[in-house]
C-alpha cells in the first residue's frame, strides 16, 4: 500500500478510461457531476481506482437489458467527507439482497460470469482508508452506491 494525496476526479477519470471502448459501444450515457475544486482524499490511487472499476463495471453489467442506460457518477465534499456516487438505471438491487451484496461470494450472476468479490473488496479497501461503501436504490429505479471518505488537505 502506498496511501498519498490523490484526487478523486484524477481516480474517476482513470476508472472512466478503462471502459472508454464499452462505453460507446454500448451507448453508455455517462452523466457526471463534480465540484470546481480538486477533492484530495488520502488513498492509494490504485486501490481507489480499483474500488470506481468494480462499481462502474458492475452498473455496466446490470444495465444490459435497459433502454436508456445512464451511469452517474457524482461527488460532493462536506468539511470533513467527500462522498462519491456511483449510479446506474438498471433493475436496481433486490431489496433482500441489500446488506447480502457485500458478502464474500454472493453474485446473483450466471456461473462464470461473476466471482461475487468485486463488492466485498471494494467495501473491504474503504474500511482500510478510514471510509465505508453503501449500496441503495433510487426511488426511479437503479442501483446507486456511495462511497465516503475523510477529506484531505491539498498536497503542497
Ligand atoms: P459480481 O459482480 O461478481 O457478482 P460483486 O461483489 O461485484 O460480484 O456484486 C455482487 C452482487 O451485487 C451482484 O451479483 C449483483 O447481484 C449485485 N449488484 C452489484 N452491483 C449492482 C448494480 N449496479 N445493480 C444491481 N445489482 C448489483
Ligand atoms: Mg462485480
Amino acid at each position: 500500500d502506498h496511501p498519498e494525496t490523490v484526487s478523486v476526479q484524477a481516480c474517476a477519470d482513470y476508472a472512466l478510461r478503462l471502459f472508454q471502448s464499452r462505453l460507446r459501444d454500448d451507448r453508455i450515457e455517462v452523466e457526471q457531476q463534480w465540484p470546481e475544486d480538486t477533492l484530495w482524499v488520502k488513498a492509494d490511487l490504485v486501490r481507489l481506482e480499483q474500488v470506481l472499476v468494480n462499481l462502474i463495471g458492475n452498473a455496466l453489467q446490470a444495465m444490459k437489458e435497459t433502454p436508456s442506460p445512464t451511469l452517474t457518477l457524482r461527488a460532493q465534499a462536506s468539511s470533513q467527507q467527500v462522498i462519491i456516487r456511483v449510479a446506474d438505471n438498471g433493475p436496481g438491487i433486490p431489496t433482500q439482497y441489500l446488506e447480502q451484496v457485500f458478502e464474500p461470494f454472493f453474485t446473483t450472476k450466471a456461473p462464470g460470469s461473476g466471482l461475487g468479490l468485486g463488492l466485498s473488496i471494494s467495501s473491504r479497501i474503504m474500511d482500510d482508508l478510514g471510509g465505508k461503501l453503501q449500496a441503495a436504490n433510487l426511488p426511479g429505479g437503479g442501483a446507486c452506491f456511495t462511497i465516503t471518505l475523510p477529506l484531505a488537505p491539498a498536497p503542497r
